[in-house]
């Protein structure tokens, strides 16, 4: 049975990393997967080299649909609202009305007649006001949709954790990232419902991020992307091979990796 999956996004780029291989290989199985974007994250750090944040937006949304072309997403949508940044501003995406930002995402919702929505964890991952607002305003839009199943694209912070303690020893990779960093980001390893074998959509997640990381000299999420293609295939496919979820309403036992599971 085929499902309609929405994946609601705070950024071009945040699709890649958490969920491309989710998103490529739901695509290759038949289901539909659409994309949704609240920014066109305009406020990234490479806005100045751009001349403008509209130019830096038209570059993004490029690079969005060359990702979302890799990963065999049917439809892409953007709600345009105003990327936040970090330090947040006022009028960003995170400091909106919970109903105005869910607008758009109910109606496509409903629209789309969707299945399952991707969200959040409720840190936002690694805290960006965004991330945290998409949890917010994607659990209420899918509430007042009737979405019957969510889920959170999240990590098992226990393998940053130990992932950072490896890279830390390695000089001038990451210089400003310390494990401690991590203790209350994304999700703890007891909440993972879902660990989803992708290890067959390496080549289309690979692709995803190479679309992202075109700038990657000057954006810090790019910057991330280019970090990881320069790992060789086989440690990229042993770090990204497994995505993971939470899923609203279930109980945490040993993990899924079928997405649909509570719909079959
Ligand atoms: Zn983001």
């Amino acid at each position: 049975m085929a499902f309609t999956l929405v994946a609601f996004h705070a950024h071009p780029d945040d699709e890649a990393l958490l969920m491309g291989g989710t998103l490529a290989r739901l695509a290759a199985e038949g289901h539909r997967v659409v994309l949704a974007v609240a920014t066109d994250g305009e406020a990234g750090a490479a806005a100045s080299s751009y001349g403008s944040a509209g130019r830096l937006a038209a570059y993004r949304r490029s690079e969005l649909d060359r990702s979302a072309a890799a990963l065999g997403c049917a439809r892409v949508v953007r709600f345009g609202f105003k990327d936040s940044g970090w330090p947040a501003a006022l009028d960003g995406f995170s400091t909106l009305p919970v109903e105005e930002a869910a607008a758009p995402l109910i109606e496509l919702l409903r629209d789309e007649q969707a299945d399952a929505l991707t969200i959040y964890d409720p840190a936002g991952g690694y805290g960006h006001p965004d991330h945290r607002r998409v949890h917010t305003v994607g659990t209420y839009a899918a509430a007042e949709a009737g979405t019957p199943l969510v889920l959170e694209a999240t990590i098992d912070r226990r393998l940053i954790r130990r992932l950072i303690r490896v890279v830390e020893a390695i000089p001038g990779v990451l210089p400003n990232v310390s494990a401690a960093d991590y203790n209350h980001a994304y999700s703890p390893g007891t909440a993972i419902t879902h660990r989803v074998d992708v290890r067959q959509y390496m080549a289309e997640k690979r692709r995803s991020f190479e679309a992202h990381a075109s700038q990657a000299s000057s954006d810090d999420g790019a910057r991330t992307l280019a970090l990881l293609l320069k790992l060789p295939p086989s440690l990229f496919r042993l770090m990204l091979g497994r995505e993971w979820y939470v899923e609203h309403g279930r109980t945490p036992s040993a993990p899924l990796d079928d997405i649909f599971a509570s719909l079959r």
